[in-house]
């Protein structure tokens, strides 16, 4: 069954009770009937939900202690709240066992801790994970754990769907349909902390899954400050990377937050048409204003500024390419990651040559621009961005 809809026979109509449907919210149900009679909503009376309830850690810290107010609970029970949230990796509220079973029972009406359902769980040869969480109105979200001697770095979107039409991207291919909320962000993490065994911490974000992260930066950044706070993750921001395909007033809006998170911006071309046909948004942006605008954010932060360039074999991977790309990058504090293209089936790029991608970099290393060939992870999983609930999407439409 596709997820938001509910597909019935007239004659078994009957609503479940006991599992109600994804797009349940509140007291309504929109039904829509696979013979094509016509919808309806309907009216009935039931408890909330859990999993519709709000996430506990899309409440500030002030909010938490405002709470307990209301529950005539001391305001120091809001800190041990966010300290079992962020350091105990428990699953419910129930298995919080440092709280009273009276504020567990309390937190387990008013919250919910992890709504969302793992409906994909892949584990790559490299130990590289990937998740596809189901939110609660059926969207897909990917998210993934990569494993580097002793980094654990996570990656996760911003977005359902994007909606910068990349064309290499499967993110991109089925278009945007809305953004994630501060929760739902969150909530990637913590089921991606969740993964790694007691010892083992989380020690690099990466905000590059799907999705364009300043295009949602109104609940990313509520997420990034509970990541950075003491009572959180306590992460350090330069541990934390934003990635963009480059909006010029956003990337200076993120340099304003005062935190040193580092900035990716995707160029992925060195030239104005060749970027526009690889990054649809440029035609009306341009290749000068992102790099100002990332100018402005060294400028501002101090952070040296990070240029993605996934290599398309035979369209950005020429030596003119790496020729451009170096003049425009050598006067500047700057670093390349190459990104040899990861294979999705559905697009139609291969991946560079060995060699092409070697004379790549020797081309950009003598201009004096340091760089480095990403290494491929999760390579026997599908570990490209969005291709994991791109195939999700398909089979829910030939499911149909
Ligand atoms: S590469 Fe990033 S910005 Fe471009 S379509 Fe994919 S998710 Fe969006």
């Amino acid at each position: 069954m596709r997820p938001g809809i509910f597909t019935a026979a007239p004659e078994r109509n009957r609503l479940p009770r006991e599992e109600p449907p994804l797009c349940y919210t509140g007291r309504r149900l929109a039904v829509v009937f696979s013979d094509g009679s016509p919808s309806a909503t309907l009216q009935f009376d039931s408890p909330a939900i859990p999993h519709m309830l709000p996430r506990i850690y899309e409440q500030t810290p002030a909010d938490l202690i405002s709470w307990c107010a209301a529950q005539q609970l001391p305001a120091y029970r809001a800190g041990q709240i966010q300290q079992q949230i962020y350091s105990t990796r428990t699953n419910s509220f129930a298995e919080m066992t440092n709280l009273p079973a009276t504020l567990r029972e309390l937190l387990a009406q008013h919250f919910s801790l992890l709504p969302s359902e793992i409906v994909a769980h892949q584990i790559a040869k490299d130990r590289t994970e990937k998740l596809l969480l189901q939110l609660h109105d059926g969207s897909l979200v990917e998210c993934v754990l990569m494993r580097d001697d002793d980094r654990r770095t996570i990656c996760i979107s911003t977005q359902v769907g994007c909606g910068m039409g990349c064309v290499f991207c499967a993110s991109g291919l089925l278009g945007l349909k809305r953004n994630l909320t501060t929760g739902e962000i969150l909530e990637q993490v913590l089921r991606l902390d969740r993964l790694l065994p007691p010892g083992e911490k989380l020690t690099n974000v990466v905000v590059m899954g799907m999705g364009e992260p300043l295009a949602n930066l109104k609940n990313l950044l509520p997420a990034l400050d509970r990541l950075t706070a003491a009572d959180g993750l306590a992460l350090g921001a330069r541990r934390i990377t934003v990635s963009t395909v480059g909006l010029p007033d956003k990337i200076r809006e993120l340099a304003r937050t005062g935190q040193q998170f580092n900035l990716a911006v995707s160029l992925h071309a060195p030239e104005a048409e060749l970027r526009t046909k690889l990054v649809p948004v440029n035609k009306n942006i341009g290749i000068e204003a992102v790099l100002e605008a990332a100018d402005d954010y060294f400028q501002i932060t101090g952070r040296r500024v990070s240029y993605e360039y996934v290599l398309l074999g035979s369209i950005n991977d020429l030596p003119e390419h790496a020729r451009q790309l170096g003049h425009l990058l050598k006067s500047r504090i700057a670093h390349v990651n190459l990104i040899p293209m990861n294979g999705v089936q559905e697009l139609p790029f291969a991946e560079p040559s060995a060699p092409r991608t070697h004379e790549f970099v020797a081309i950009l290393e003598s201009f004096g621009v340091p760089v480095t060939v990403r290494k491929r992870k999760g390579a026997d999983i599908d570990a490209a961005c969005g291709q994991l609930r791109m195939k999700r999407e398909q089979q829910n439409l030939v499911t149909l």
